[in-house]
């Protein structure tokens, strides 16, 4: 059985809304698109930056200029109005985890999605907010997968994003000297222990670094410690789902993952590849 979990059905454009977005026929179109690629699981995951009740967790400037969606209506609107699982992505943000939680409680998810975007004030994956402006390589690849163990640790999500999202810009960002893989296995050691499922995204196909998150070598150790495997897109429109799933597949068959994971209400099963 394949999987996308963690697809938008918002754009990330500016001048979107709500009201375009979360509509039958646009959940539709996404529902077309994972057919043709024999994609049976399909759930959605919008950013927790879009709601409104993000703003109680968190103040940064992205967010206040994003958080205009009412989390309630979302939810209602994929239980009532989709066939699809209803997810988010919530960011780790250290020393929010109880105001994360509040956010997160109560209402019925299938799944949670947890993502490292920023480390402190600075971005990753946005220029807009760079975090190079203010840190060395160095210090963004050390502190992004501590930071990744964090989240991992925090007990707050179900799958663990894009794990090594820091590579984003390839060669369009300086690069920390030396193998980056040092900061692969403390990380990885706390995802094994915490128990998450492990994000393999297509994502980095459609960005300058061209690579599946996580690398090869991440994944295989995630694989040795016993993490369980999540396959999502993270489409933000409909021609991206299951976006590079042959690569993705043939990289999960080369490590040895012959099963992936499927979520309802919080509860993880393993449901062979197929
Ligand atoms: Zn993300
Ligand atoms: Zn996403």
């Amino acid at each position: 059985m394949l999987t996308d979990y963690h697809v938008h059905l918002r754009r990330d454009a500016e001048g979107t809304s709500a009201a375009g977005a979360f509509t039958v026929a646009n959940a539709e179109r996404y529902r077309a698109a994972a057919s043709e690629h024999g994609i049976a699981e399909l759930g959605v995951s919008e950013h927790v930056h879009r709601f409104s009740a993000a703003l109680d967790v968190w103040d940064h400037p992205f967010w206040r200029a994003s958080a205009v969606d009412d989390l309630d209506a979302y939810c209602e609107f994929v239980r009532e109005r989709t066939d699809l699982r209803l997810g988010i992505e919530a960011d780790f943000v250290p020393g929010r985890e109880d105001r994360m939680a509040n956010l997160l409680d109560g209402r019925d998810w299938d799944y949670v999605i947890g993502s490292v975007h920023f480390i402190g004030d600075g971005a990753v994956d946005d220029p807009a907010y760079d975090v190079y402006r203010s840190l060395s390589p160095e210090q963004v690849w050390r502190r992004y997968f501590e930071t990744l163990a964090e989240a991992a640790r925090s007990g707050l999500f179900d799958v663990l994003a894009h794990p090594d999202l820091v590579k984003i810009w390839g060669g369009e960002r300086p690069r920390p000297e030396g193998d980056v893989r040092r900061w692969y296995e403390p990380a990885i050691e706390a995802i094994a222990e915490s128990g998450i499922a492990v994000e393999v995204s297509t994502a980095g196909l459609r960005k300058p670094v061209g690579e599946i998150y996580p690398s090869r070598a991440f994944l295989e150790l995630c694989v040795e410690a016993g993490c369980p495997i999540a396959l999502s897109s993270d489409a933000h429109a409909p021609e991206d789902v299951g976006h590079g799933y042959a690569a993705a597949l043939e990289l999960l068959a080369d490590v040895g993952v012959r099963e992936l994971c499927v979520f309802e209400r919080r509860a993880r099963r393993l449901e062979p590849i197929g």
